[in-house]
């Protein structure tokens, strides 16, 4: 708690005052601009390496960058993703969400783990809400990882994208950098694309094309961040020479 005592007070010195200032500046007009879903690792600060400031974005964190699909809530039964993805999309009308998946995940390294599924079933969810939680809701993530792996990893998948006629299709880590783990938090994080368009409320805005789903890997070793192009079919660097190609397919998919 020192570590954190001691910083708020630096940022009352440094930068308390300019972030008041933003947020005069944006009180009247705040039009935040995407929806960002990430894991709670601390390792991660999407506000940092997207350098997105106070107004421009609603983040919603938990173990694995996961949103639960809709199939699992039946009556009054809910969750804190799909009330976001309401306060954010409906209620404030953000027209692009973002899925950020990084490497070296430990809740992906421990869903990897979870294989076993008779080692799965068998646990309690009060004695391990985080091994509940991943079997529950990433547990399409990982049907998907043991379809892949059958295939010797250089098959396509096919994700759902907005609506039930769109798909896209993903070659996983087609140069075979990253470890399994990875390449299954790959997997997973474009399975949530498929789990956001799973939501009823979102339909028409997703029908009508007013409402865009993408998905963001962060390699933590490097630092590199990657886009998943639905035109290359894979996660590709974010850099000097993709930048504009994929500013031009962006525009062309999703304007
Ligand atoms: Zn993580």
């Amino acid at each position: 708690m020192d570590r954190i005592i001691k910083g708020i007070m630096k940022y009352r010195q440094c930068h308390r005052e300019g972030m008041v200032k933003q947020f005069k500046q944006v009180k009247d007009h705040p039009e935040p601009k995407a929806v960002f879903f990430t894991c709670m690792d601390s390792r991660m600060i999407p506000t940092r390496f997207t350098e997105t400031n106070v107004g421009d974005m609603f983040v919603v964190r938990n173990a694995g960058n996961v949103i639960p699909h809709s199939q699992h809530f039946v009556d009054e039964l809910t969750m804190c993703e799909p009330a976001a993805l309401e306060l954010g999309c409906v209620v404030n009308d953000i027209r692009h969400i973002i899925v950020c998946g990084h490497s070296d995940c430990k809740a992906m390294n421990l869903l990897y783990s979870l294989q076993d599924e008779e080692f799965a079933s068998k646990i309690n969810r009060r004695i391990s809400p985080l091994r509940a939680w991943l079997c529950a809701h990433a547990n399409s993530s990982l049907d998907k990882y043991r379809q892949l792996k059958t295939t010797g990893f250089n098959q396509p998948m096919i994700f759902q994208a907005e609506t039930p006629m769109r798909k896209f299709v993903a070659y996983i880590d087609p140069d075979d950098k990253f470890a399994v783990e990875d390449k299954l938090s790959q997997i997973n994080t474009l399975q949530q694309l498929q789990n956001i368009a799973s939501y009823g409320f979102l339909k028409q805005r997703l029908e009508r094309h007013d409402l865009h789903i993408h998905a963001l890997w962060f390699d933590i070793y490097t630092g590199d961040v990657y886009y998943f192009s639905r035109g290359n079919k894979r996660f590709i660097e974010i850099n000097e020479i993709t930048e504009k190609p994929l500013l031009k397919e962006i525009q062309k998919y999703y304007s």
